[in-house]
């Protein structure tokens, strides 16, 4: 009998045994590949979280930063010297700084007020409207009604959209110009006095030569007598003119003071010694009353102007045969206060705060006639100022002036203590 035909080898029990296992190595292969899969989609998720908390952490780092750059700009902007404005596109206030409410005296909250509503400032209502108008820059001075002589300038600018149409806001900035005039004032009004006290007396030497040039000089007597008004002048303008020089180095604060704890008396007795030949023209004596081995902080240089001035007056304002005294004393914990005081004019009352004063005189004759720059006790002022202590005097007419100054034991400070 023959045998079908049949694919060679082909055995169909051994077909069916060898599914099983196909399936088993695909089912193996299928898990594998989920497993890998499902590995792949776990470590992209994490890259999505760690993506996610960065940018969560990056907002909260630039909210952080914005919140900081808030902070410092609105420090920045309360605590600016200049007053700050800022109007809406409606011309109402948006915002007004420390310095603004200070320069205007405003108690109340102004925002949503208008300049005009807030400060009844008229004219810088109108330049605001102005400046909204013409979208340009513009400033004004402007008086405060009520504050005596308070004068501001004021500058406004416009804030424009992008394309320029439109205005957004309005900033108005304030600058105080008071001290500033004060101190344009005072200067003006010290070249003034500097002018009239070189010219007094360089008018009254020319008016002298040109006298002695017309024939004064062949009379040897007049010619004398002319010869030494002459050098008196010549010495006010020298004693002015180096006044002058003392004032401004000391008002520069070029010079550092160099402070030691030294006796005073020794420096007092030096005074007095420097003084006897002006003091004996007038039959004045000089009396060092300051204790022996009391010691002060002092840069002697300076207190021996401040010494020398206040002296000097004693000799000029006293009185013909009287004394000049100086005194010291203990006057608290590591206060020394010193007295000069003489028994001639006095100062009335009114003039006794004023004399401290650049060019102030009581009596403007007696102290051009003694040579007098009326620089002096300004000098002595700065400088016992500049020692930490304070200048006063007390006077009565007739009986005779005390100018006080304090200055400090230095029991607590270095002798190399530099004060400039
Ligand atoms: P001056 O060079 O005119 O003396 P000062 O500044 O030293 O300038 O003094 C200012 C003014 O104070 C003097 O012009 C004088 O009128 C008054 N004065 C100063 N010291 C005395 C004093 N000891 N007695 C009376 N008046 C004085």
């Amino acid at each position: 009998m023959v045998k079908p035909a049949g694919r060679a080898g082909f055995n169909p029990e051994q077909e069916s045994s060898m599914w099983p296992s196909l399936v088993a190595v695909l089912l193996v292969g299928a898990a594998l590949f989920h497993l890998r899969w499902k590995r792949r989609c776990e470590a992209l998720a994490r890259s999505v979280e760690l993506l996610k908390q960065d940018a969560r952490e990056s907002a909260a780092a630039h909210e952080d930063d914005m919140a900081r750059s808030h902070a410092e700009q609105a420090v920045l902007f309360e605590s600016m010297t200049e007053g700050v404005i800022v109007l809406d596109a409606s011309s109402r206030i948006q915002v007004a700084n420390a310095a603004v409410r200070q320069l205007l005296d405003v108690t109340m909250d102004i925002r949503g007020q208008t300049v005009l509503e807030a400060f009844r400032l008229g004219d810088l209502n109108a330049l605001v409207e102005r400046v909204r108008k013409e979208k340009a820059g513009a400033s004004i001075e402007i008086e405060l009604p009520g504050l005596a002589g308070r004068t501001l300038e004021v500058n406004v600018a416009a804030v424009l959209s992008p394309n320029r149409r439109l205005v957004q806001a309005v900033i108005l900035v304030f600058h105080d110009l008071t001290r500033l005039n004060e101190l344009e004032y005072t200067r003006q009004e010290f070249v003034a006095n500097v002018s009239h006290e070189l010219r007094t007396p360089l008018s009254l030497i020319k008016g002298y030569v040109e006298t002695l040039i017309e024939g004064a000089k062949d009379d040897p007597a007049v010619a004398s007598k002319f010869l030494h008004t002459i050098l008196k002048h010549t010495d006010r303008l020298t004693y002015l003119i180096e006044d002058l020089l003392i004032l401004s180095k000391l008002e520069s604060g070029r010079e550092a003071l160099n402070f030691q704890r030294e006796e005073f008396r020794p420096l007092v007795e030096r005074v007095v010694e420097e003084l006897q030949t002006a003091a004996s023209s007038r039959q004045i004596a000089l009396v060092n009353q300051v204790p022996a081995e009391l010691k002060v902080r002092m840069d002697v240089n300076r207190m021996h102007q401040v010494l020398m001035n206040l002296m000097d007056n004693g000799i000029k304002y006293g009185r013909t045969g009287g004394v000049v005294t100086v005194t010291a004393r203990k006057a608290g914990d590591d206060l020394v206060e010193v007295g000069v005081q003489d028994n001639g004019q006095g100062i009335p009352v009114e003039a006794q705060d004023r004399v401290f004063e650049r060019f102030f005189r009581a009596e403007k004759a007696r102290s051009r006639e003694q040579g007098g720059t009326g620089l002096g006790l300004s000098i002595v002022k700065h400088i016992v100022l500049s020692h930490g202590g304070k200048v006063w005097v007390t006077s009565e007419i007739g009986r005779g002036s005390t100018f006080y100054f304090t200055l400090q034991g230095g029991e607590t400070a270095t002798p190399s203590d530099q004060y400039s």
